[in-house]
């Protein structure tokens, strides 16, 4: 991982601190300006901030550089997502993973119903069905862990079973962060981050990544946000930066955390099942008392917040199946844990209270 040319390369969390900050002069800020400007003076670099802004490369550049790759940013992870759906030609085939994050599985179906996509989608846990179903296929759409049932996909194998079939390959990372795996190093032609969550995290921004590992798919991504508009603004864009200063500190602790409590929970009667397969800071459990039960927990808890999302410095715990589109492969009685970077005795002792209720 690099800086700029002549520095050595660095481990992420050095790299994560430094990683786009202006030129080191006498006399100049550490931090780059927040620049609230559509419009720039004519003849230079940047001249319309819907094509560009200085706000949008310093954290392209960092997050580039975590996943090894060309970052484009946009105004949410919907907005990346979109980017890349939108380059399909039509009736284009697109293999997607089996509660793969509800916002893509529903545009998807959207498109399809409009006539404009096929979809297909695929337990990628099972190699020969991913095999069967790239066939003829544009697009594989990979997430791993999924979200929320923390399913995981051999990336690699799905990768070069997508490509042998003629297929190019989107792993959303937002999940597992590059900090745990790094897709276009595993062959994916499109990494995709919603930063909303552990990128940034701390809850309070909403904006979106596509990585790519050329100039062309660059060019073509950054085109695409300049047409369909879905730029973030220099004000989030900043917030974004300055959270991921800290990403390696924060999802350490964080794992920590959710390793910790899971293994807790697995003896907990109230608990029938515990997803938990490591790689990052979310938990899944079923509740011996079914939907209620799960409620109930959500309602009781005064540490942890009774709130959507995931992947903020606060721990968050929601019944995924009470939001409107979640897959039907989600059991009623699933609550996800986002787990935060609190004490975690305190994050424990909240959650046996709020389960004893
Ligand atoms: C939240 C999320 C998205 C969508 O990102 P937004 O920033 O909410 O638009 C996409 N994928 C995953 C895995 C997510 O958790």
């Amino acid at each position: 991982m690099f800086l700029d040319d002549d520095l050595p390369e660095v481990s992420a969390q050095t790299f994560v601190v430094h990683a786009g900050r202006p030129a080191r002069e006498p006399g100049g800020p550490l931090n780059a300006p927040i620049v609230p400007a559509s419009s720039f003076h004519a003849e230079g670099a940047t001249e319309y901030a819907r094509m560009g802004s200085p706000a949008f490369d310093d954290l392209e550049a960092a997050i580039g550089g975590l996943e090894r790759g060309l970052a484009t940013v946009f105004s949410s992870g919907m907005g990346a997502a979109n980017a890349v759906i939108d380059q399909l030609p039509p009736y284009a085939l697109v293999v997607i993973v089996l509660g793969a994050y509800n916002g893509v599985t529903q545009r998807l179906a959207q498109l399809r119903e409009e006539g404009r996509l096929r979809v297909r989608e695929v337990d990628v846990t099972d190699l020969d069905a991913v095999r069967e179903a790239c066939t003829g296929a544009a697009l594989l759409w990979l997430e791993s862990p999924t979200n929320p049932l923390l399913e995981v996909a051999d990336l690699q194998g799905c990768i070069g079973i997508a490509h042998a079939a003629g297929a190019r390959v989107v792993v959303d990372n937002t999940i597992a962060t590059p900090l745990t795996q790094r897709p276009l190093e595993l062959g994916a032609d499109y990494v995709v981050h919603s930063v909303t969550k552990v990128l940034s995290g701390h809850s309070d921004v909403l904006l979106g990544a596509v990585v790519v590992g050329d100039d062309d798919d660059l060019a073509v991504v950054r085109a695409r946000r300049t047409l369909l508009g879905s730029n973030p603004s220099a004000f989030d864009c900043y917030l974004a930066l300055r959270g991921l200063r800290t990403l390696e500190l924060r999802f350490m602790r964080m794992q920590d955390n959710a390793r910790e409590l899971a293994a807790r929970l697995e003896g907990h009667g109230a608990i029938a099942r515990v997803r938990y397969p490591g790689m990052s800071s979310i938990i899944s459990i079923e509740l011996a008392g079914g939907a209620q039960a799960a409620d109930r927990l959500c309602r009781s808890t005064r540490i942890w917040t009774y709130a959507t999302s995931l992947g903020g410095v606060e721990s968050l715990l929601e019944r995924r199946r009470r939001a409107a589109g979640e897959s039907a492969a989600v059991p009623q009685e699933l609550v996800r844990l986002s787990v935060g970077i609190e004490g975690v005795d305190d994050l424990w002792a909240d959650l046996v209270q709020a389960l004893a209720t």
